[in-house]
């Protein structure tokens, strides 16, 4: 790219400047243009000489002074293209930092997020005294209904899914694609039994949605829940494990239900 310094007018935009000015000045001059306005004002008569003085620092100082305007405009349209630059920088470097953290297909975010987000919270859950919970959301049947439609038709279940946590979360809560078929979630700043009552709109939200896996054919599918408190000074594995097992639980009475994992 073309070095170009921006404020500082060239020697060559100074010679147009003298050139331009000494030109005005000689023309100014031959009309004796000076001469006859006090002519007109009858007042004295002045030499050539005198004209020259006074017209050549004139118009020098009228050259430099448009110089530096234009000078200074063009620092300003300079600075705002940059500033239009860096904000289109920035805005894509949101946008593919916030495309490394998503997953395409539930646009919930991915599990390399999780873990630093999960880290986290406990950190801020153990500096602040805060509860701090976790949902461990699984499709129930969900091969079964794989096997049956094929693995394209069961990826609008996801996609679905993904909807519909999105759409029951807090604005603090967020929440990931765990695995295949299962999605967690982080609530912060709350207890076991609240996160039931999230745990409880998801799963009844999801359940609620129809899908058409094939023509005239309505199915509704349905997800099991785990829900864990965070415990102090435990690991972050034993805390996933726990909604893992309560997830679990839920599986093993059936399904399409939510179960919490009560602290020790
Ligand atoms: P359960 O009710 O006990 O959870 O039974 P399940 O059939 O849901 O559980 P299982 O673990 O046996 O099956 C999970 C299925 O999820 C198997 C796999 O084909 C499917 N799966 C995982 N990832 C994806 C994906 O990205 N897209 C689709 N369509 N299916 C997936
Ligand atoms: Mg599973
Ligand atoms: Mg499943």
């Amino acid at each position: 790219m073309k070095d170009q310094r921006i404020g500082s007018p060239s020697l060559r935009d100074m010679l147009i400047v003298i050139i331009s000015a000494f030109a005005c000045t000689v023309i100014m001059s031959s009309l004796h243009a000076y001469e006859r306005l006090y002519l007109f004002t009858r007042i004295y008569k002045l030499q050539l000489f005198q004209e020259f003085a006074v017209f050549l620092p004139a118009f020098l100082a009228m050259g430099f002074s448009l110089l530096y305007y234009h000078q200074i405009q063009k620092l300003e349209s300079e600075v705002t293209r940059r500033r239009q630059v860096e904000k289109a920088l920035r805005e894509s470097e949101q946008r593919y930092k916030e495309l490394s953290i998503t997953d395409d297909l539930t646009r919930l975010y991915n599990l390399r997020h999780f873990y630093n987000q999960l880290k986290k919270e406990i950190d801020r859950s153990i500096r602040y005294n805060n509860p701090l919970s976790l949902l461990l959301i699984d499709i129930d049947n969900f091969k079964q209904y794989n096997d049956t439609y094929g693995h394209m038709v069961g990826d609008k279940v996801l996609s679905c899914l993904g909807k519909v946590v999105r759409e029951c979360l807090r604005k603090t809560d967020s929440a990931y694609r765990y695995g295949g078929e299962e999605f967690i979630v982080i609530l912060p700043e709350t207890k076991g039994e609240d996160a039931i009552n999230v745990a409880e709109r998801i799963r009844k939200g999801f359940e609620a949605e129809i899908l058409s896996p094939r023509p005239n054919k309505a199915v509704h599918n349905t997800v099991s829940i785990g829900a864990s408190q965070y415990e102090t000074k435990e690991e972050l594995e034993a805390f996933i494990k726990r909604a893992d097992k309560a997830m679990y639980m839920a599986k093993e009475q059936g399904k399409n239900r939510v179960y919490l994992m009560e602290l020790t």
